[in-house]
């Protein structure tokens, strides 16, 4: 007999297609290159902690103060004050992800009709924050295929073009320290130079750096950085981290001000643009602080210094692909990689499989995450890589071409 509740909805069909999902990207002899993934992937620390912090809102056991960024235990305090020393930042608060976090600062710190500078490379985020914060905006342009390569100087221009439009200077100059399509870095410090000339603060957003390289804000010369945890900081997320300098932490801290016209009730310890408590009080920030040892350790010097010999490795050999090509600045550095394969592509035309030939047989080499469908361009990410398994990833993309005529130089 079948059971069903008041709104028709069979319960054994429920349980059949929810009660037992399964992940292939997960699985253990798998490796996985998906371009957004790699940097989240859990460390095995975080996956220590799923079970006992899953319950909703598993954080709040000793709540004190009714707020999640004053809770002792689980460390939250100690875990915000040891970030803001990993970010260089003064003071940093959890958000839900780097797009809050950008939503939180163009949000506060401009008035409606503001204008804003940005570079052309943004993530999408950036544009919806400007527009839901009413501003007008200038882009930095980007100089096209097949680098799509950020001028710094150009910050400079873009600011003396918005003092003689408008009459005033911008009201925040907003840079993408990687961008999520090429993965070229910004020479951050040569953008800061200029900002603090002109007195405008600079937002970088380090969605796809801090947790992956070496970043430090003050070093750095930014007000503000924004960073994302199911991104770069092997966190489940969603969270993001706003750091930001002290001087700007009046405002972007503010304490709600409503006061119910009827019952007095007030909030005052709820910061108000956080939406009293930012909504990561679970795994979000258990699996981020359980990573964070492994996190800091990665984003050394030296740590980093050896992902960009892999890089570099990895570009040189895919590179020996007749037509394969990687897009972006050069040397590349960022394991961030945009590929271009029209010798797979021209496959792709005659294969029964068509497009899905190259993911599926990549697949079959336990390659995962390579866009289905995808054999003209698409991303990786080659992040954490043993030398070992970047080795397999190389072969498997060589082994195909080999399997379709395309030659190997
Ligand atoms: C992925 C990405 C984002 C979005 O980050 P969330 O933490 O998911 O909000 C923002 N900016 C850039 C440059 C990104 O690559």
């Amino acid at each position: 007999m079948k059971e069903v509740i008041y709104v028709s909805l069979d319960i054994q069909r429920l349980k059949d297609k929810y009660g037992n999902l399964t992940r292939r990207y997960a699985k253990e002899e798998y490796i996985n290159i998906q371009p957004i993934q790699r940097g989240g992937l859990l460390t095995p620390e975080a996956k220590r902690v799923l079970l006992e912090f899953g319950d909703g809102y598993s954080v709040c056991d000793y709540c004190t103060k009714g707020k999640l960024v004053n809770i002792k235990k689980p460390p939250i305090v100690d875990f915000l004050a040891d970030v803001a020393t990993f970010m260089g930042m003064d003071v940093v608060r959890p958000t839900a992800g780097s797009r809050m976090a950008q939503y939180v600062i163009f949000n506060v710190m401009t008035e409606k009709g503001d204008t804003v500078i940005l570079d052309s490379t943004a993530h999408y985020t950036t544009y919806l924050a400007i527009d839901e914060a009413k501003l007008h905006h200038k882009e930095v342009p980007n100089n096209g295929y097949p680098e799509f390569k950020i001028n710094e100087d150009d910050y400079a221009t873009k600011i003396e073009e918005v003092k003689k439009e408008t009459g005033t200077l911008p009201t925040l100059v907003f840079v993408t320290h990687v961008d999520y399509s090429c993965g070229n870095i910004v020479n951050v410090k040569k953008i800061s130079k200029i900002c603090q000339d002109y007195g405008v603060p600079l937002v970088l957003n380090g969605a796809y750096s801090v947790g992956i390289m070496p970043v430090n804000g003050k070093e750095l010369g930014v007000d503000f950085l924004t960073a994302s945890g199911h991104k770069s900081m092997a966190a489940s997320g969603p969270i993001g981290l706003l750091g930001m300098q002290e001087k700007h932490s009046e405002k972007i801290l503010e304490a709600a001000s409503i006061k119910g016209e009827w019952s007095g009730r007030q909030f005052l310890n709820k910061e108000s643009h956080f939406y009293g408590c930012p909504p990561v009080y679970g795994l979000p920030i258990i699996t981020l602080m359980a990573s964070f040892p492994r996190v800091v350790e990665r984003s050394q010097p030296e740590a980093w210094k050896e992902e960009v010999k892999k890089v570099k490795y990895f570009v040189q050999e895919i590179e020996r692909i007749e037509s394969v090509k990687v897009l972006g600045k050069r040397p590349k550095e960022h394991p961030l990689i945009q590929i271009e394969t029209p010798a797979f592509y021209e496959v792709s035309k005659t294969h029964k499989r068509k497009g899905y030939f190259l993911s599926e047989s990549l697949r079959k080499k336990k390659v995962v995450g390579v866009f289905p469908g995808s054999s003209k361009r698409f991303k990786i990410n080659i992040h954490g890589l043993s030398w070992e398994k970047l080795n397999a990833v190389i072969s498997a993309f060589q082994e195909i071409a080999r399997e379709n005529n395309i030659p190997i130089n």
